[in-house]
């Protein structure tokens, strides 16, 4: 027994058989569904802030989208995927949910989606895909994204390799590097509060600001 697996028992619902199918799925095709406690976290802020328009950048097999989904009827969620892959996964597993009306499923690279389709009014954002590109994607969409709402960045320290002293492969150096670089550009971000939680595989909240309320310790210069 130790601290997180003390806190996860502690949390453990029975959980719905299909939902556990997808987790099992994931675990068998090595997908990158995010992990109990980072969704725990997330279902907390969603509770919480009582978001309703939800746009997610990465669906991978729809696990993380149905979670929410599952939260309250009147959430809706759209969800941006490029492989075609876990497009053919995220579709079974949306209907198979009965989930088509409030999740839509936008098949395209989401560097290359004309914002135009999506909304600007969005209670959360969160941004779940290639790594490298977290600021080409938090650039892009969080203007989508309510004065007030939220953005949540997943995997920021990426399995801990954040930490490791040598890395072989040069890909997955420039990756961290890229990824360091990211969190260092967000933590100052002009116009938004952001706070990172040792959480899951580290993940990031950044509060969109509204002019009369920012969180004055942290203010920019
Ligand atoms: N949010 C999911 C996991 C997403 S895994 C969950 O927690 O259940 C990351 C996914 O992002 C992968 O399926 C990958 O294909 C997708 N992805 C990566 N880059 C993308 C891009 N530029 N546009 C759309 N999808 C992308
Ligand atoms: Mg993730």
């Amino acid at each position: 027994m130790n601290r997180t697996i003390y806190i996860e028992s502690l949390n453990k619902k029975s959980k719905n058989d299909n939902i556990i199918a997808l987790q099992q799925y994931a675990k068998e095709h090595n997908v990158a569904i995010i992990d109990e406690t980072g969704l725990d976290f997330l279902k907390m802020l969603i509770r919480t802030k009582q978001a309703k328009l939800i746009l997610e950048i990465g669906t991978a097999i729809g696990y993380s989208s149905i979670n929410f989904a599952l939260l309250s009827d009147d959430i809706y969620i759209d969800t941006i995927e490029r492989d075609p892959l876990m497009i053919a996964e995220a579709k079974k597993n949306i209907a198979l949910f009965n989930l088509e009306n409030r999740i839509h499923l936008i098949e395209q690279d989401a560097l290359e989606l004309d914002i135009k389709e999506l909304r600007v009014d969005y209670d959360m954002l969160f941004i779940d895909a290639a790594k490298s590109q977290y600021r080409n994607f938090f650039e892009k969409y969080a203007p989508l994204v309510k004065p007030g709402g939220l953005i949540i960045i997943d995997n920021v320290v990426f399995h801990d390799l954040l930490f490791k002293d040598y890395i072989k492969n040069r890909r997955t150096r420039s990756l961290i590097q890229r990824i360091k670089a990211f969190n260092e550009w967000l933590k100052d971000m002009e116009g938004y509060d952001t706070y990172f939680f040792n959480i899951g595989d580290g993940i990031a909240v950044s509060i969109k600001g509204e002019e009369h309320v920012r969180d004055s310790s942290k203010s920019n210069k």
